[in-house]
């Protein structure tokens, strides 16, 4: 992908801007008490592949590595 954001030196993505229209809250309900933790919580993409990132007070991605290829 062209806009994959870069990957700093210590392998963490350096994008941290949900993906516009991913930011979503989850529910989970419905999915069983597995995901109960996520209740609540929002999250969003990032263009580096990863998904479901937990948002911050801001809006911005936790800090997170891209997904890797094994
Ligand atoms: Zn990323």
């Amino acid at each position: 992908m062209a806009d994959t954001p870069a990957v700093a030196a210590d392998g963490f993505c350096t994008n941290a801007v949900p993906v516009k229209g991913s930011a979503r809250t989850a529910n989970t309900a419905g999915l069983g008490s597995k995901f109960y933790r996520l209740h609540g919580r929002p999250y969003g993409d990032c263009p580096c592949g990863r998904q479901a990132i937990g948002l911050n007070g801001k809006g911005r991605l936790y800090r997170h590595k891209p997904p890797q290829e094994e």
